[in-house]
């Protein structure tokens, strides 16, 4: 059995058959979580009323400091893409799921917890679109630019890192280490 205590910082962990070691402290992410949402602020001081999607499960540590820092007047609501086979020639298909009033015509500002080659994002992107929302920004809370091959712009990043894979702060390998309050990079 394997504590995770979260009154101490671990320099090393082991998640399932895999050594991490620490890589960015809590302190320093909740820092560069505060300056997005200052971004944000700044960005949506005026307008339409815009409605938060934070993508299941690996932002929700994100989303709950991101939210404590954000003064304009909000929508929240948390979604996941889900996949599908579909026929021979569609292959996978995407679907958002949790979306319950429509968007159409709304400002959507989508957070993710980390943008690696772009896919992901690439595909809410384009069910969006065809919700008929009228802007779409995104917000991630890591971004890595040298995996990035997707044409979205990614409008706000609280930290970029290299390829490596990380665990922590809502982030999971194989659905543990999601609690971790500092990031953890594999050894
Ligand atoms: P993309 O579609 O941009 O290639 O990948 C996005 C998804 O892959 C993320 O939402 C996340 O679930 C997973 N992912 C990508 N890089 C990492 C990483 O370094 N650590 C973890 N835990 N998940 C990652
Ligand atoms: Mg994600």
């Amino acid at each position: 059995m394997l504590f995770l205590p979260y009154f101490c910082v671990m320099d090393r962990i082991r998640l399932h058959d895999r050594n991490f070691k620490l890589f960015i402290s809590n302190e320093k992410i909740e820092e560069a979580v505060r300056k997005t949402a200052l971004r944000l602020n700044h960005d949506y001081a005026d307008g339409d009323i815009p409605v938060i999607l934070s993508v299941l499960n690996g932002s929700f540590m994100f989303t709950a400091s991101l939210m404590r820092h954000i003064d304009f007047l909000c929508e929240l609501s948390f979604v996941k893409m889900a996949s599908y086979c579909g026929t021979s020639s569609t292959g996978q298909v995407r679907q958002l799921i949790g979306v319950s009033d429509s968007l159409k015509g709304r400002r959507v500002i989508i957070v993710e917890d980390i943008v690696d080659t772009g896919r992901t994002i690439t595909d809410m992107y384009a069910l969006l679109q065809d919700m008929g929302v009228s802007d779409i920004r995104v917000c991630t809370l890591f971004l890595k630019p040298d995996a990035y091959k997707g044409c979205v712009r990614i409008d706000y990043h609280a930290m970029e890192i290299g390829n490596e894979f990380i665990v922590g702060y809502g982030l999971d390998y194989d659905q543990l280490g999601r609690q971790l309050q500092d990031i953890y990079i594999v050894e």
